[in-house]
């Protein structure tokens, strides 16, 4: 039979055709105004994505590029802080701030868990600069509660700083109320387009601390970003393509509602947020086992394969049979954990899809008792209560 490529991972997630088209013709030169106009646009549109009065600045490279921006520009050698990881992402926090020389006190929660705020509240210090942390940490599939670890941190000298690259159009943040001072997201999640751009929301706390740090900084010199932004550029060439496709997404998401990018954005969280709550139950009744039950994220969904079973012939006899694209577990998760995802261009029936696929597999592949539907009927009834 026909089978057509679908990712189901979380990150890179699908293409957006509309962005496809934009990028696709984006013969552009970056010191031009049309450039610059477009550059402006978008970068109006993200400060409404993001949810923030804040600067939003654009840089050309991956996720990972603006999280060690908002170490290089925030700390100095030896500066103390205070890393908040459950997961494979949480653990690149503190590497990074290893790398620039930090003093790094972490705190952590097991895997498939989330914090116990009364032992944050324990771990957060008057030294502490600043603390990292995920809104949802994508290789666990959990979701932190950003806005009670901020209430935590409100009225501090600390500087928050959230990485947002899957909770950005996944959960709801209130970042100028909240108090967060950088907020990450990165192109190939919930935007839908493909991996190259970060985008990250900088408060003027944030400024300040940037102009008393000692870290060498050059490419990812953030102050000089924010210069040249006004100007509609970016200091060096920037991902031309992927700016026309960001602005073609976020046009797509503003339509959603009416051309209100705000209520767009806050569509896309709740379609992410039914997809998930689906798919979650879907797996249930298909005799899987939740592997973030207390806090799951709604970016992703992770399970767990029953004991004794590899995760990873989940994930192939997926690709083989269906040419559906899941992500195995990471480190140590891999082979007892999948996970799939719900960010960006996913609709209702990709999860019904994805649920039809999963009976097959785990009647074929993993020989659990399936009586086809169940699993599909279990989604059906998630979206017939929550749907609007
Ligand atoms: C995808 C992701 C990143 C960024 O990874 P890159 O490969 O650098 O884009 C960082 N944090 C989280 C939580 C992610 O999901």
């Amino acid at each position: 039979m026909i089978r057509k490529t679908r990712l189901f991972t979380p990150g890179p997630t699908p293409l957006l055709p509309a962005a496809q088209f934009a990028m696709a013709a984006a013969d552009m030169h970056h010191r031009t105004p049309e450039f610059r106009a477009l550059f402006l646009k978008v970068l109006a549109q993200l400060k409404v994505f993001v949810g923030t009065q804040n600067d939003v600045l654009l840089l050309s490279c991956s996720g990972t590029g603006a999280m060690e921006a908002s170490v290089s520009n925030l700390t100095s050698p030896g500066d103390k802080v205070l890393v908040l990881t459950a997961g494979k992402f949480g653990e690149r926090w503190t590497g990074l701030a290893k790398a620039f020389g930090c003093d790094v006190d972490v705190h952590s929660a097991p895997y498939g868990d989330t914090f116990d705020l009364a032992e944050v509240k324990k771990a957060i210090k008057p030294e502490h600069r600043v603390i990292y942390m995920q809104a949802t940490e994508t290789s666990t599939a959990v979701r932190h509660d950003v806005e009670a670890i901020a209430k935590l941190v409100k009225g501090t000298d600390t500087l928050l700083v959230v990485d947002g690259i899957t909770g950005l159009g996944t959960t709801h943040f209130d970042v100028d109320g909240w108090g967060i001072d950088v907020l990450i997201g990165g192109s190939q999640k919930a935007v839908m387009i493909p991996p190259g751009l970060a985008y990250l929301s900088v408060s003027e706390r944030a400024w300040g601390a940037m102009e008393k740090s000692k870290n060498p900084r050059y490419y990812f010199d953030l102050r000089k970003e924010r210069k040249n932004a006004v100007k509609g550029e970016s200091a060096y060439t920037p991902a031309v393509a992927l700016v026309a496709g960001l602005g073609a997404a976020l046009d797509y998401i503003a339509g959603q509602a009416g051309g209100d990018l705000e209520k767009g954005r806050i569509a896309l969280v709740n379609n992410a947020e039914v997809n998930a709550a689906a798919t979650r139950a879907g797996l249930v009744a298909l005799g899987f086992t939740l592997f973030a039950p207390k806090a799951p994220a709604a970016a992703a969904t992770a399970v767990a394969v029953p004991e004794g079973m590899d995760s990873g012939a989940v994930v192939k006899a997926l690709k083989a049979k269906f040419a559906l694209v899941t992500a195995n577990g990471q480190g140590e998760m891999q082979g007892k954990i999948f996970r799939v995802a719900h960010l960006g261009f996913f609709d209702y029936l990709d999860t019904i899809a994805f649920l039809g696929a999963a009976e097959h597999i785990a009647k074929d592949t993993l020989g659990l008792p399936v009586t086809y539907g169940h699993a599909v009927a279990a989604a059906q009834k998630v979206y017939a209560e929550q749907a609007k």
